[in-house]
Protein backbone atom coordinates (compact mmCIF):
# COMPACT_ATOMS: atom_id res chain seq x y z
CA UNK A 1 0.00 0.00 0.00
CA UNK A 2 3.15 2.39 1.18
CA UNK A 3 4.92 1.50 -1.79
CA UNK A 4 1.50 2.53 -4.26
CA UNK A 5 0.95 5.31 -2.82
CA UNK A 6 5.34 6.43 -3.00
CA UNK A 7 5.29 5.31 -6.60
CA UNK A 8 1.80 7.51 -7.60
CA UNK A 9 3.37 10.43 -5.69
CA UNK A 10 6.68 10.08 -7.90
CA UNK A 11 4.19 9.54 -11.02
CA UNK A 12 2.70 12.67 -9.86
CA UNK A 13 5.89 14.80 -9.24
CA UNK A 14 7.39 14.10 -12.17
CA UNK A 15 3.95 15.28 -14.55
CA UNK A 16 4.88 18.65 -16.88
CA UNK A 17 3.67 21.71 -14.69
CA UNK A 18 0.52 22.96 -16.25
CA UNK A 19 1.87 26.37 -17.58
CA UNK A 20 -0.87 28.30 -16.70
CA UNK A 21 -0.57 27.24 -13.10
CA UNK A 22 3.38 28.36 -13.41
CA UNK A 23 2.21 31.65 -14.56
CA UNK A 24 0.26 32.15 -11.32
CA UNK A 25 3.04 31.21 -9.08
CA UNK A 26 5.42 33.94 -10.73
CA UNK A 27 2.51 36.63 -10.59
CA UNK A 28 0.36 35.83 -7.56
CA UNK A 29 3.21 34.01 -5.29
CA UNK A 30 5.35 36.90 -3.99
CA UNK A 31 7.85 33.94 -1.83
CA UNK A 32 7.59 32.18 -5.32
CA UNK A 33 10.13 34.36 -6.88
CA UNK A 34 12.36 34.27 -4.02
CA UNK A 35 13.51 30.95 -3.71
CA UNK A 36 16.70 29.12 -5.47
CA UNK A 37 15.55 27.88 -8.94
CA UNK A 38 16.08 24.35 -7.77
CA UNK A 39 13.76 24.49 -4.77
CA UNK A 40 11.34 26.27 -7.32
CA UNK A 41 11.17 22.55 -9.27
CA UNK A 42 10.89 20.23 -6.07
CA UNK A 43 7.83 23.05 -5.06
CA UNK A 44 6.36 22.47 -8.00
CA UNK A 45 6.40 18.72 -7.91
CA UNK A 46 4.91 18.86 -4.13
CA UNK A 47 2.25 21.35 -5.86
CA UNK A 48 1.28 18.60 -8.35
CA UNK A 49 1.01 16.09 -5.34
CA UNK A 50 -0.80 18.39 -2.96
CA UNK A 51 -3.64 19.31 -5.74
CA UNK A 52 -3.97 15.93 -6.44
CA UNK A 53 -5.05 14.49 -3.11
CA UNK A 54 -6.92 17.09 -1.60
CA UNK A 55 -10.00 18.21 -1.80
CA UNK A 56 -10.94 22.08 -2.16
CA UNK A 57 -14.10 23.52 -1.18
CA UNK A 58 -15.53 27.27 -1.59
CA UNK A 59 -18.22 28.32 1.20
CA UNK A 60 -19.87 31.60 1.34
CA UNK A 61 -20.72 31.98 -2.28
CA UNK A 62 -16.59 31.63 -3.45
CA UNK A 63 -15.91 29.45 -6.39
CA UNK A 64 -12.49 27.66 -6.16
CA UNK A 65 -10.38 28.38 -9.57
CA UNK A 66 -7.05 27.27 -10.23
CA UNK A 67 -5.32 30.55 -8.77
CA UNK A 68 -7.07 29.46 -5.28
CA UNK A 69 -5.53 26.05 -5.36
CA UNK A 70 -2.22 26.87 -6.41
CA UNK A 71 -2.11 29.97 -4.26
CA UNK A 72 -3.16 27.95 -1.00
CA UNK A 73 -0.91 24.91 -2.48
CA UNK A 74 2.20 26.62 -3.27
CA UNK A 75 2.55 28.15 0.48
CA UNK A 76 1.54 24.94 1.88
CA UNK A 77 4.44 22.81 0.40
CA UNK A 78 6.49 25.44 1.15
CA UNK A 79 6.99 23.92 4.11
CA UNK A 80 7.96 21.04 3.36
CA UNK A 81 10.93 21.48 1.06
CA UNK A 82 14.11 19.04 1.18
CA UNK A 83 12.52 16.70 3.94
CA UNK A 84 11.08 13.43 3.57
CA UNK A 85 7.13 14.43 3.38
CA UNK A 86 3.49 12.66 3.43
CA UNK A 87 1.74 15.44 2.64
CA UNK A 88 -0.24 16.34 5.57
CA UNK A 89 -1.42 12.95 5.90
CA UNK A 90 -4.40 14.36 8.54
CA UNK A 91 -5.79 16.69 6.37
CA UNK A 92 -8.32 16.02 3.68
CA UNK A 93 -9.94 18.94 2.77
CA UNK A 94 -9.59 22.59 2.98
CA UNK A 95 -12.58 24.74 2.94
CA UNK A 96 -11.97 28.91 1.35
CA UNK A 97 -14.38 31.77 2.34
CA UNK A 98 -14.21 34.92 0.40
CA UNK A 99 -13.65 36.73 3.39
CA UNK A 100 -13.09 36.52 7.53
CA UNK A 101 -15.91 34.10 8.52
CA UNK A 102 -18.06 33.32 11.60
CA UNK A 103 -17.23 30.32 13.86
CA UNK A 104 -18.97 29.31 17.25
CA UNK A 105 -16.74 29.25 19.76
CA UNK A 106 -17.25 27.78 23.65
CA UNK A 107 -15.02 28.75 25.83
CA UNK A 108 -13.63 27.45 29.89
CA UNK A 109 -12.44 30.38 32.22
CA UNK A 110 -10.89 29.40 35.35
CA UNK A 111 -14.24 29.53 37.52
CA UNK A 112 -15.81 26.51 35.08
CA UNK A 113 -17.88 29.39 33.64
CA UNK A 114 -18.61 28.09 30.13
CA UNK A 115 -18.89 31.13 27.53
CA UNK A 116 -20.42 30.66 24.10
CA UNK A 117 -21.21 32.66 21.25
CA UNK A 118 -19.51 33.09 17.33
CA UNK A 119 -16.42 35.17 16.41
CA UNK A 120 -14.68 36.23 13.20
CA UNK A 121 -11.70 34.20 12.31
CA UNK A 122 -9.62 34.04 8.86
CA UNK A 123 -8.60 30.57 9.20
CA UNK A 124 -8.17 27.70 11.07
CA UNK A 125 -6.68 24.25 11.24
CA UNK A 126 -9.36 21.96 12.38
CA UNK A 127 -9.55 18.80 13.66
CA UNK A 128 -11.21 15.78 11.86
CA UNK A 129 -9.07 16.89 8.35
CA UNK A 130 -10.10 20.07 7.26
CA UNK A 131 -8.73 23.41 7.24
CA UNK A 132 -10.55 26.46 6.43
CA UNK A 133 -8.84 29.80 5.14
CA UNK A 134 -9.97 33.46 4.09
CA UNK A 135 -9.45 34.23 0.57
CA UNK A 136 -9.18 38.08 1.60
CA UNK A 137 -6.75 37.09 3.96
CA UNK A 138 -4.58 34.91 2.08
CA UNK A 139 -4.29 37.38 -0.70
CA UNK A 140 -2.81 40.08 2.37
CA UNK A 141 0.45 37.91 2.55
CA UNK A 142 3.63 39.54 0.96
CA UNK A 143 1.71 43.25 0.17
CA UNK A 144 2.73 44.49 3.76
CA UNK A 145 6.73 45.47 3.50
CA UNK A 146 7.90 44.14 6.90
CA UNK A 147 5.76 43.07 8.37
CA UNK A 148 5.01 39.04 8.25
CA UNK A 149 1.16 38.38 8.03
CA UNK A 150 0.46 34.70 5.90
CA UNK A 151 -2.49 33.17 7.00
CA UNK A 152 -1.45 29.81 4.94
CA UNK A 153 1.64 29.41 6.10
CA UNK A 154 0.02 30.23 9.84
CA UNK A 155 -2.46 27.25 9.48
CA UNK A 156 -0.55 24.33 7.79
CA UNK A 157 2.44 25.43 10.68
CA UNK A 158 -0.23 23.99 13.08
CA UNK A 159 -1.02 20.87 10.67
CA UNK A 160 2.79 20.25 11.14
CA UNK A 161 2.97 20.95 14.67
CA UNK A 162 -0.47 18.67 15.39
CA UNK A 163 1.71 15.90 12.64
CA UNK A 164 5.75 16.38 14.73
CA UNK A 165 4.11 16.90 18.26
CA UNK A 166 6.46 20.48 18.31
CA UNK A 167 4.53 22.04 21.33
CA UNK A 168 3.24 19.45 23.13
CA UNK A 169 6.64 17.91 23.94
CA UNK A 170 5.90 14.15 21.67
CA UNK A 171 9.44 13.52 21.20
CA UNK A 172 10.05 14.46 16.99
CA UNK A 173 13.76 15.28 16.69
CA UNK A 174 15.78 11.90 16.47
CA UNK A 175 18.13 12.72 18.43
CA UNK A 176 17.73 13.88 22.40
CA UNK A 177 20.02 16.47 22.53
CA UNK A 178 18.98 18.37 19.20
CA UNK A 179 15.15 18.02 20.67
CA UNK A 180 15.73 19.96 23.77
CA UNK A 181 17.56 22.88 22.41
CA UNK A 182 15.04 22.92 19.66
CA UNK A 183 12.13 22.93 23.05
CA UNK A 184 14.82 25.29 25.12
CA UNK A 185 14.85 27.89 22.63
CA UNK A 186 11.27 27.55 21.40
CA UNK A 187 10.60 28.25 25.12
CA UNK A 188 12.58 30.85 26.06
CA UNK A 189 11.43 32.57 22.97
CA UNK A 190 7.82 32.24 23.93
CA UNK A 191 8.53 33.38 27.77
CA UNK A 192 10.57 36.47 25.65
CA UNK A 193 7.30 36.97 23.81
CA UNK A 194 5.00 37.00 26.48
CA UNK A 195 6.85 39.54 28.35
CA UNK A 196 7.19 41.62 25.15
CA UNK A 197 3.93 41.71 24.65
CA UNK A 198 3.05 42.71 27.91
CA UNK A 199 5.38 45.44 28.19
CA UNK A 200 3.74 46.41 24.67
CA UNK A 201 7.24 46.59 23.03
CA UNK A 202 6.65 46.08 19.14
CA UNK A 203 8.48 42.80 17.93
CA UNK A 204 8.95 41.40 14.34
CA UNK A 205 6.56 38.48 15.67
CA UNK A 206 2.77 38.78 15.77
CA UNK A 207 1.63 39.47 19.27
CA UNK A 208 -1.09 36.63 19.02
CA UNK A 209 2.05 34.63 19.12
CA UNK A 210 1.75 35.00 22.85
CA UNK A 211 -1.61 32.98 23.04
CA UNK A 212 0.01 29.81 23.59
CA UNK A 213 3.03 27.89 22.32
CA UNK A 214 1.41 26.42 19.24
CA UNK A 215 0.38 29.88 18.16
CA UNK A 216 3.52 30.75 18.71
CA UNK A 217 5.04 28.60 16.92
CA UNK A 218 2.86 29.08 13.73
CA UNK A 219 3.29 33.12 14.32
CA UNK A 220 7.23 32.36 13.89
CA UNK A 221 6.57 30.02 10.69
CA UNK A 222 5.01 33.31 9.25
CA UNK A 223 8.19 35.65 10.48
CA UNK A 224 10.49 33.14 8.91
CA UNK A 225 9.40 32.75 5.55
CA UNK A 226 7.58 36.65 5.12
CA UNK A 227 10.27 38.53 7.52
CA UNK A 228 13.43 36.27 7.62
CA UNK A 229 16.21 38.94 8.04
CA UNK A 230 14.03 41.06 10.39
CA UNK A 231 13.62 37.54 12.34
CA UNK A 232 16.86 36.86 12.13
CA UNK A 233 18.48 40.49 13.19
CA UNK A 234 15.98 40.31 16.34
CA UNK A 235 15.80 36.51 16.99
CA UNK A 236 18.59 34.68 15.68
CA UNK A 237 18.07 31.05 17.98
CA UNK A 238 14.77 31.23 17.09
CA UNK A 239 15.91 31.79 13.12
CA UNK A 240 18.19 28.86 13.39
CA UNK A 241 16.50 26.39 15.26
CA UNK A 242 13.93 27.26 12.48
CA UNK A 243 16.05 26.93 10.30
CA UNK A 244 17.15 23.74 10.88
CA UNK A 245 13.81 22.76 11.19
CA UNK A 246 12.33 23.50 7.92
CA UNK A 247 15.71 23.11 5.94
CA UNK A 248 15.63 26.04 4.68
CA UNK A 249 17.42 29.68 5.21
CA UNK A 250 15.07 32.28 3.53
CA UNK A 251 17.51 35.32 5.15
CA UNK A 252 20.01 34.38 1.86
CA UNK A 253 17.14 34.81 -0.51
CA UNK A 254 16.63 37.51 -2.75
CA UNK A 255 14.15 40.28 -1.03
CA UNK A 256 9.92 39.30 -1.84
CA UNK A 257 9.05 41.78 -4.59
CA UNK A 258 5.56 43.05 -3.68
CA UNK A 259 3.68 41.65 -6.77
CA UNK A 260 0.71 44.03 -7.62
CA UNK A 261 -2.86 43.49 -9.28
CA UNK A 262 -3.80 39.82 -10.93
CA UNK A 263 -4.46 39.12 -13.93
ZN1 LIG B 1 -3.26 29.83 14.99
Amino acid sequence: MLFITASRRNRLRNQPFPPAWERILEQEVPLYNSLPLTDREELKGHILVFLAEKQFEGAGGLVITDGIRVKIAAQACLLLLHRETDYYPGLSSIVVYPDEYLAPFEELDETGVVTSGTDRRSGESGEQGTLVLSWADIQMAGVDGDGAYNVVLHEFAHQLDAEDGITDETPFFPRRAVRKHWQRTLEAEYVRMKEEVGRGTVSVLDPYGAESPAEFFAVATEAFFENPRGLKEHHLALYEELSRYYRQDPATWPATISIGGTS
